[in-house]
C-alpha cells in the first residue's frame, strides 16, 4: 500500500472524526454509541424488512427529535459496502446538527450478496480500503464497486461483526484486516456480537494481532450472552461494552436491562460501559408510529437507570467520557 499524505496526517492525530469533519471532545456531547439512521435496501433488507432506513427526510426528523431531547452525537454502525448511505449521513448531520461518526469495516457476511468484493479481496486489500475510508474519505458506491467514488467525509471508526459461525477463513481475514487498519490509522474497532458466538476467542485473535483491548468495543452482549460471564471477562481484559437491549421487549424489559448496568457498575466497570438503542426502521418513530424512537434512551431509560441507583456522573460516563476514551 502506498502511504499518502492524507493517511499520514490523519494517522498521527488522535481525534474524533464526524462526517462533517473533526469535532472536539466537548462538542461530542451526549452520544449513543451504536445506532442506524440511514440504511439502503440490500441483502439485509431481504432477510429482515426492518433493515431499511432509506427516507432521508424521516431520518433528519428522527435526528432532530433526538437533538431536542438532549442528544448530540451518534456512532453510526452501518459499514461501507453494506448499504451505508454515505452522502445521506452527511445531509442528516448537516440538517439536524447531530454529530454522526460513520464507520468503515464489515457486517455479518449473510448481509452481502455472493458476488460482493468482501469475499474476494485479500487481507491487505481490505485493510487498504478501510484505511482509505478512515484517512482520505468514504466510498459512496461500495455496495457494488471496490474502491470506486470517494467523498471527503471520513469514517471515524471500524465496525466489525462476529457471527455465530465464529472465525471461519473469511471472518479471520476480515478481522485481521480491520485490526491492521485500526492500528495503522489509530482508530478503534467496534464488534457486533451475535448469539452463540465466541467473543473471547476473537479478543485473543485481535490482541495477538497487536491491537490493545482498550481499543475494542464489544456490542450487544446484553442480549447475545446468556449471562454476565463473558461480558465480565471482556471487561477484565480492558475492553469496552456497548449495551443496547433498551426498549427491546422481545428480549427483556428495561428493568432487567437497568439491573445489568447496576450489576456491572457495582463490580467496578463504570468506566468501560457505553449505551445505545441499535435502531432499525421498526424502532424509529418517524418511520413507525408508536415506535420507541431514537430519543427513548434520553426520555425514558435514563429514569429507569436512576431508579437502580445509577448517578448523573455515571450516566455522563456512559454517554460521553467513556465514548471519548474508547475512541481517542
Ligand atoms: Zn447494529
Amino acid at each position: 500500500m502506498e502511504v499518502t499524505e492524507a493517511m499520514q496526517e490523519t494517522k498521527t492525530k488522535r481525534e474524533l472524526i464526524s462526517v462533517c469533519g473533526p469535532i472536539s471532545p466537548k462538542e461530542l456531547g451526549f452520544c449513543q454509541s451504536h445506532e442506524h439512521l440511514a440504511l439502503s435496501k440490500g441483502r439485509s433488507w431481504e432477510i429482515n424488512p426492518d433493515l431499511c432506513i432509506d427516507d432521508t427526510d424521516k431520518s433528519i426528523l428522527e435526528a432532530c427529535l433526538y437533538r431536542e431531547a438532549g442528544g448530540s452525537a451518534i456512532l453510526e454502525a452501518q459499514p461501507g459496502g453494506c448499504n451505508r448511505m454515505t452522502e445521506e449521513l452527511v445531509r442528516i448531520s448537516e440538517k439536524s446538527k447531530v454529530h454522526i461518526l460513520a464507520s468503515t469495516g464489515f457486517h455479518k457476511l449473510c448481509f452481502y450478496y455472493g458476488d460482493h468484493w468482501i469475499f474476494s479481496r485479500s487481507q491487505d486489500e481490505l485493510a487498504d480500503f478501510f484505511i482509505r475510508e478512515l484517512t482520505e474519505g468514504m466510498f459512496t458506491d461500495a455496495d457494488t464497486i471496490f474502491a470506486g467514488k470517494q467523498i471527503r467525509a471520513k469514517a471515524g471508526f471500524v465496525k466489525t461483526a462476529l457471527d455465530s459461525c465464529n472465525l471461519t477463513p473469511d471472518y479471520r481475514r476480515l478481522f485481521l484486516a480491520a485490526a491492521d487498519a485500526a492500528i495503522f490509522a489509530g482508530r478503534s474497532v467496534m464488534i457486533h456480537v451475535e448469539k452463540d458466538s465466541d467473543p473471547l476467542k476473537l479478543l485473543d485473535l485481535l490482541t495477538r494481532s497487536g491491537i490493545a483491548p482498550t481499543r475494542l468495543i464489544f456490542c450487544h452482549t446484553d442480549r447475545a450472552c446468556p449471562n454476565l460471564d463473558i461480558p465480565l471477562e471482556l471487561l477484565r481484559a480492558g475492553a469496552f461494552l456497548e449495551l443496547d437491549t433498551i426498549g427491546r421487549f422481545k428480549y427483556h424489559d428495561d428493568l432487567t436491562e437497568a439491573s445489568i448496568f447496576q450489576n456491572l457498575v457495582e463490580k467496578g466497570y463504570e468506566d468501560q460501559l457505553l449505551f445505545s438503542l441499535d435502531t432499525t426502521q421498526a424502532r424509529l418513530r418517524s418511520y413507525t408510529p408508536n415506535a420507541v424512537g431514537l430519543d427513548y434512551l434520553l426520555l425514558v431509560f435514563l429514569e429507569q437507570l436512576r431508579g437502580f441507583g445509577i448517578t448523573s456522573e455515571q450516566i455522563s460516563k456512559f454517554s460521553h467520557e467513556n465514548v471519548l476514551r474508547a475512541l481517542l
